[in-house]
This record gives structure tokens, sequence and C-alpha cells, in this order.
């Protein structure tokens, strides 16, 4: 691990994220949810940032981009496809880029579906995914621009990382997200108990994030419609990963 983290509850359900690295104090946003909030999480670390990693353009990740810029003076990166939307950028990234975060190099994966552009952060000394709407714990992103083949793409990209890797995620999501993958694997013991400490943790007002990419391969119906007993709930026990994939989601949107 070179960098700390911090995370933070903005407006509703959105997990604000302050990341410093360890030796030489460069600290970024990921996505900038609201004002407020953030500022309050620089006050108590007293990590100032430098920069902001946008994941995509939707307004819960980008409100406070221009005054957080005002305030700071930071730089803006943020997906090539997505620049025209997203307020106040000043570089862009596409899958495959890389750059330097203090000790450490970040990978930028193309993660389509929820939007057309979105991109996930991946810091694989730290063994850490930033990937906003993408993937959730238990759950994925709605897909409100991309088609299901782009989702899955996306999914089984982020599911061959390793195991340990810690997935940070845009949203508080985890417990209804919970109830409906019981609805589609009620017999995945692990599923079930991760469903108990979830809400064990939401009980107490502790957040459910991070999880790991290992976790949600036991756990998280959307990476999994390859297992033969999510399949024959659904009836699609010949059908392709992708197609079963595009079921679970429809289902989810009507949950
Ligand atoms: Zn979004
Ligand atoms: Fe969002």
């Amino acid at each position: 691990m070179t960098i700390d983290i911090d995370q933070f509850m903005c407006r509703t359900d959105n997990f604000g994220v302050l990341i410093r690295d360890r030796e030489t104090g460069e600290t970024a946003l990921i996505d900038a949810p609201e004002e407020k909030p953030i500022l309050d999480a620089v006050e108590r670390t007293g990590w100032t940032p430098t920069l902001i990693l946008t994941t995509h353009h939707h307004p819960d990740h980008v409100e406070a981009n221009l005054a957080l810029k005002e305030r700071f003076g930071l730089k803006i990166v943020g997906p090539a496809k997505e620049q025209t939307q997203i307020p106040g950028i000043d570089e862009t990234v596409d899958g495959g880029s890389t750059f330097r975060f203090g000790g450490e190099e970040v990978r930028v994966i193309f993660t389509p579906g929820h939007t057309l552009g979105h991109v996930s952060y991946h810091f694989p000394v730290s063994k850490v995914l930033f990937a906003a709407d993408t993937l959730f714990s238990l759950g994925c992103g709605r897909l409100l621009e991309g088609t299901p083949a782009q989702m899955w793409q996306s999914l089984k990209t982020l599911s061959a990382l390793p195991p340990e890797t810690a997935v940070y995620c845009g949203h508080e999501y985890t417990q209804s997200n919970a109830r409906f993958a019981l609805s589609v694997d009620p017999d995945n013991k692990a599923l079930q108990e991760c469903a108990s400490e979830i809400d064990r943790l939401r009980a107490d007002g502790m957040p459910t994030l991070p999880t790991t990419i290992g976790r949600e391969l036991e756990t998280n119906p959307f990476l999994r419609p390859h297992d033969p007993k999510i399949r024959r709930n659904l009836g699609m026990e010949n059908a392709s990963d992708e197609a079963v994939f595009a079921e679970i989601r429809k289902r989810k949107d009507n949950f």
C-alpha cells in the first residue's frame, strides 16, 4: 500500500474519496459529488487535494468540480469521451492511459455501460480500484447510455484484477443490492453471510465498502452469469453469459 484512503458520504448515498500518497503527500479526490462534505473531509484529514480523478460526467460525480478548482487550483482529469460534459476538465485519459500518482503508476481502465465514456482507476501497487458506477458491491451500474454487451465486457475486465484488490464504488447501494442478489441466487452461502454482515453494518450506520474483487466474484450475481444455479433460477441454462447478464440487469431494473 502506498496510498492512504479516506472515504466519506456525500449527498444522500454518494461516496466521496480522498487519497494521499504516503511519501510525497500528493492528494487527489475521486470524483467531486458535493462541495461541503469534501471541504469537511479536507479539514478533518488535513489532506489538500491538487487533483480530481473523474470517472464519468453525471452531476453527482462532477458537481463540485468548479468550486473546488477555484478554491484549491486543482487539476481535473477525466475520460476523453466525456470531456465536453465534465466542468473544468484540464487533462483527458482513455482506457490504457497510465500516469504517476506519488510513487505509483495508475492505470486507467475503460469501463463503458453506465455511461459511454466511464473509466475506472486502478492502483496496482496499492491493490485498489475506484470503480464508481460500473461495479457496485453486489451490483452494477444502470445501463443509462451503454448496452448490456458493453457493461458485461467492462465487468469482465474488472473481475480479472487480482482478487485481493480493494474496490471503492460511487454509491452506498449494497443493502438493496443484497436483497435483489438473494432473489436470483438464494442458495449462495457466501452471499447469505455477506447480506447478514451488510445488515449489521448498516444498522450501525457504517459503510459497506470497500469490497474486494474476490468477494464480488463469490457473491455478486452480475459477475456470475456462468453460475449453474443462477442460470437454472432464470431458466437460461443454455444462454450466453452476456444474455444471462442482460436478463439479470433487466430484472434488477424492475425489482
Ligand atoms: Zn452515474
Ligand atoms: Fe452516480
